[in-house]
């Protein structure tokens, strides 16, 4: 069995995909790899691959609303097809399994074909230098999401993966934090000073995120705040700050945060 990165590489090169924009032709790529695309009413599941020799046929709910979403599912069903196909001839995959937030609750099957269509939808030979042309924040993350017709959410996780800055992803749902995510740079940064982030712990009061989660700011907002707003303990000075970008998501009743660690935090002077 080839990994997911082989497999989606390989869709790409064999195709001939030279530009971000032919990846948003995605029922013309299932289809150019032998799998037909086509909706219809699932009971039980978000998207389905059915394989009959060498073809496949990817069926998409047609309650999925979301373009986003629907183009996420194909390209997980597509990875499938393309890494699965000599083991299971039906595919039937729930909602919570077709899911790159999540993948790691996720069956391994299921991980993988997540980690196919991340990489097939925000491939690195495109998705990297785009990341690193400005600043981190979320305004870029929402630019590239756009541009390359994928959730915000999912950008922002593919997006840790290129950048260079210590920064994390931060998901919280009812004043509660979910999950976080950090990029390379901040794990060793989390290593070295012993940063922690408490997800049993209700939002800090002076969290842009918490403001933003008793819905008295407005939807995007952004400031400095004090490290020990997010992180609980660690080895860094009292006074240190850092950037908070936090968004909500009114869907899901939740909010998105970004943070990046953009001055040192054991040092003892700071520009406000
Ligand atoms: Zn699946």
């Amino acid at each position: 069995m080839v990994s997911p990165a082989y497999a989606a590489e390989r869709v790409l090169d064999e195709l001939g995909v030279s530009d971000p924009s032919d990846l948003l032709l995605l029922p013309q790529i299932a289809r150019a790899r032998g799998a037909r695309v086509k909706e219809q009413v699932l009971q039980g599941a978000e998207a389905r691959l059915t394989v009959l020799g060498k073809k496949g046929i990817i069926t998409v709910s047609s309650k999925t609303v979301s373009p986003e979403r629907k183009r996420f599912s194909i390209a997980h069903e597509l990875g499938h097809f393309e890494i699965h196909r000599d083991i299971s001839v039906v595919q039937s995959c729930e909602a919570k399994n077709i899911d790159w937030e999540f993948q790691n609750s996720s069956p391994d099957l299921e991980k993988q074909a997540n980690e196919f269509a991340s990489m097939l939808l925000l491939p690195g030979r495109f998705f990297a230098p785009l990341c690193k042309e400005t600043d981190p924040s979320l305004d870029l993350i929402a630019d590239l999401a756009e541009r390359f017709q994928v959730s915000l959410t999912a950008t922002a996780i593919r997006y840790l993966c290129f950048c260079d800055e210590p920064v994390v992803l931060i998901f919280s749902e009812n004043g509660r934090m979910k999950w976080f995510q950090g990029s390379r740079s901040f794990t060793e940064l989390k290593e070295d000073l012993g940063l922690y982030i408490d997800l049993r712990a209700r939002l800090g009061d002076s969290t842009y995120a918490a403001r933003l989660s008793r819905g008295n700011i407005a939807p995007k907002t952004s400031g400095r705040v004090r490290a020990s707003a997010w992180f609980s303990s660690g080895e860094y000075s009292q006074e240190a700050a850092i950037q908070e970008q936090s968004w909500s998501i009114p869907a899901f009743n939740s909010v998105l945060t970004f943070l990046w660690i953009d001055e040192d935090l054991d040092e003892d002077d700071f520009d406000w």
